[in-house]
Order: structure tokens, then C-alpha cells, then sequence
């Protein structure tokens, strides 16, 4: 068995325990919204997190093959893995690359252990798209930085141990941005909640108020900010979770079938899609470890990838209102068609827009 082949066995493995002692219950986009910290923890102790990262810091020091093969299996299933998602995806490896000594020996066993939830404190009220529009400022003071300003959509960071911020330290549009690893609870920050319209509570609004971070918590030299900012959105844009946030949804339909050869052929459709965009996730991966990623690919299969899922959801609309193509009981999906249904709106905004991506690519196209 190859060693690809070998790991995923073992995920699976974990992930049929899990479902066997009845830990968890598949969800559609749960990489954001099934928060479960005693699932981070087992997947932790089974050294399934945080792949990628050094062994002297806990990790395998395995590349992004095999970071891709645990990520597909988890996503699949529908585990609920939130809490440690994206600490593991980007916060780890801009660390690795750009943080102290002491901040790697802090920071990356606690992700390797799924103890550590961060949150992304990129977007503002006026620089969504364009990013680096952002005015959150960090201003120098005795031992450290003071941050004034707002962030928001920050997923998760009402629960988060930390925020990763992108904050102005100088007046040039990108080499005057700087990032910030903010601990929290901070005495300078507030955090708002943005409910849902399902009342689900995933978004905030990250107040800062002259906000203290020591110096040991910059993260990366100083003007750095907004390279390490690109380095950690294609880590971001470039996972399965754009193309499998509904697969559980899927399967369950899949699972559901009547004996109507119209929705076979449409879910047979939307599988060999699925094929077709781990192609693309392959080779993307493939080169991200080599550094030699073209400007298309990580909005290719971003802006394509998030098209799918939403589309999924009108095909799984279709199919489950008219009772005649499915076979009883449908409930399971239902359920998730519901949560796929609040949730797919974001896919294409997420991460950065669609419309935003295809700009990238016309430009990369142009070349
Ligand atoms: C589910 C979800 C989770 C998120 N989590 C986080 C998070 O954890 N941390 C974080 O920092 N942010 C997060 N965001 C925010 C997200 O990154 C932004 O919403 C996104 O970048 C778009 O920015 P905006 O909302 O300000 O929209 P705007 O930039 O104001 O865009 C509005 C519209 O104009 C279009 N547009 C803008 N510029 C162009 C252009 N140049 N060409 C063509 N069209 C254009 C856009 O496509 C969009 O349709 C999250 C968003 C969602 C939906």
C-alpha cells in the first residue's frame, strides 16, 4: 500500500470509530460551522492535525499530498472539525515561516493537539475586495503596539484563543501593513456578535480600542504584513473544503435515489465534477509545496469550485421538492439541504469573491 493509500485508511479508520461510538453527525460546511473541540482533541492525539508542521513541534513533517488526502476524508464525512480549521490551514504555516522561535514553540503543538483556535482578522467595513484598503492602525508604544479599529466577518472569534490581525503600522498601501497575533480575551477588544438569519452565531465584529500586543506578538518583520496576508489566502483558496462543503448533503441524496434516471444522471453529473476539481486541487497542492503556483489556479479552483457547491444546492432543492425522484424517508437530507441552503450564499464571497477571482484570472490569462 502506498503511503497516501496508508494514511487515508487511517483517517477513515478514525472517522468510522467516531461514527460507530456516535460522536458526530455529518454537516454541510462544517470545516465553519461544527464547532466540536473534543473532536479537535481526539483527532490531535491521533497525530491527524497539522500534518505539514515540523516533527519537533508535534507534526509529521509530511507536505501537502498527504495534508490534502486527511483534509478530503474529513470534509467528506462532515466532521466536525472548526474549532482547530483554520489554525491548522493557515495560521500554522505563516508560524512556520515566519514566526520566532518562541512563537513556534508555543503555537504549533498546541495546533498539532487541535488546542488552538484563531481567527482572521483581515476584512473591514470598507476593504472587503480590496484588502488593502484596510485602516485598523497599530501604533507603537512602550513594549509593544497599541490597535485601534474594526474588523469584521471574523469567523469563529468569539470562541477563538486568538485572532490574527492585519493591521496599518505605516502609510504605503502594502508594504505599510503589518500582522499581529491579538490573544484573546484583550482588555482593548470587543467582540460583536453578527447573527445569521437562521440565528446561528459563526460571524463577529472585532472591535480593537488601543488594544496592547507586546512585541513578542508580532508576527513576521514589520511591513510584512500584507505578503504574509497573500501566502496564508492560498492556503485558504486552494482546499477541498471549496468544492466538498456539500458533499455530505450528496451522498445522502445519492443514498436516497428513487428510481428516476433524470436525478441519476445529474448526480452522476455533479460526481464527475467533483473528479475533475481533484484533479485541479492535485496539482495546485503540488505546486504550492514547490512555490511554482501559477497566478490561475488558486482562483480557478476557488471561483469554479464554489459555483459547484452553490449549484449542488439548487439541484438538491429540485430533487427533494419533487418526491416522485427520491425514494422515502429523505429526512437526513433535508436537514442538510437546510443548513447547506443558509450556508451557500458565502461560498462565493468567502475567502474572497468570485468576481473578484475571475478579475485574477483574466489578468493571469493575459499575461
Ligand atoms: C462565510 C464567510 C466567512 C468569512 N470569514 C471571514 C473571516 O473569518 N475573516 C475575515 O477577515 N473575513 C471573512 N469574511 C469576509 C470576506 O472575506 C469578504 O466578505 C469578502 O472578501 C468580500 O468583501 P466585502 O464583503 O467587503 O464585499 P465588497 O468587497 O464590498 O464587494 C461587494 C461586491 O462588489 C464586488 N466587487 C468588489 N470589487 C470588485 C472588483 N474589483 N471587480 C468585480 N467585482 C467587485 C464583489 O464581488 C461583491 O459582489 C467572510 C465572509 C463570509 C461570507
Amino acid at each position: 500500500m502506498s503511503e497516501l493509500a496508508a494514511l487515508r485508511s487511517e483517517i477513515r479508520a478514525f472517522i468510522h470509530e467516531e461514527l460507530a461510538q456516535q460522536r458526530f453527525t455529518a454537516h454541510c460546511d462544517s470545516w465553519l460551522t461544527s464547532f466540536d473541540p473534543d473532536f479537535s482533541a481526539r483527532l490531535g492525539e491521533r497525530g491527524l492535525i497539522g500534518l505539514m508542521i515540523p516533527i519537533q513541534f508535534g507534526g509529521r513533517g509530511l507536505g501537502v499530498a498527504e495534508r490534502l488526502v486527511v483534509s478530503e476524508e474529513l470534509l467528506a464525512a462532515g466532521a466536525p472539525v472548526a474549532a482547530h480549521w483554520f489554525a491548522e490551514r493557515q495560521f500554522a504555516p505563516s508560524i512556520v515561516r515566519h514566526g520566532t522561535p518562541s512563537q513556534q514553540a508555543e503555537w504549533l503543538p498546541r495546533v498539532t493537539r487541535g488546542k488552538a483556535w484563531i481567527a482572521i482578522g483581515l476584512s473591514e467595513a470598507d476593504a472587503g475586495s480590496d484588502l488593502a484598503a484596510i485602516r485598523t492602525r497599530a501604533e507603537q508604544v512602550d513594549g509593544g503596539w497599541a490597535i485601534t479599529g474594526a474588523k469584521l466577518w471574523s469567523s469563529g472569534a468569539h470562541t477563538a484563543h486568538a485572532i490574527v490581525v492585519l493591521a496599518r503600522t505605516g502609510a504605503q498601501r502594502h508594504e505599510g501593513l503589518t500582522q499581529f497575533i491579538v490573544r484573546l480575551p484583550n482588555a482593548g477588544v470587543q467582540i460583536r456578535p453578527i447573527p445569521l438569519i437562521s440565528g446561528e452565531h459563526h460571524f463577529n465584529e472585532v472591535a480593537f480600542d488601543h488594544a496592547f500586543i507586546p512585541d513578542s506578538d508580532v508576527l513576521g518583520p514589520i511591513g510584512n504584513g500584507w505578503t504574509q496576508a497573500m501566502q496564508e489566502l492560498a492556503f485558504e483558496r486552494a482546499g477541498p473544503e471549496r468544492y466538498l462543503s456539500t458533499l455530505p448533503l450528496l451522498q445522502e441524496l445519492l443514498s436516497g435515489l428513487g428510481p428516476d434516471a433524470e436525478s441519476a444522471s445529474e448526480l452522476g453529473r455533479c460526481i464527475a465534477e467533483i473528479t475533475s476539481f481533484r484533479a485541479i486541487n492535485q496539482r495546485v497542492v503540488e505546486h504550492l509545496a514547490t512555490g511554482q503556483t501559477s497566478a490561475i489556479d488558486i482562483p480557478m479552483l476557488k471561483s469554479l469550485g464554489t459555483s459547484f457547491e452553490q449549484r449542488t444546492v439548487q439541484i438538491a432543492l429540485d430533487l427533494v421538492a419533487d418526491s416522485s425522484r427520491t425514494a422515502p424517508p429523505i429526512t437526513a437530507a433535508q436537514g442538510l439541504l437546510r443548513e447547506a441552503q443558509f450556508q451557500s450564499p458565502g461560498f462565493s464571497i468567502r475567502g474572497g469573491t468570485n468576481e473578484v477571482l475571475r478579475g485574477i484570472i483574466s489578468k493571469g490569462l493575459t499575461r
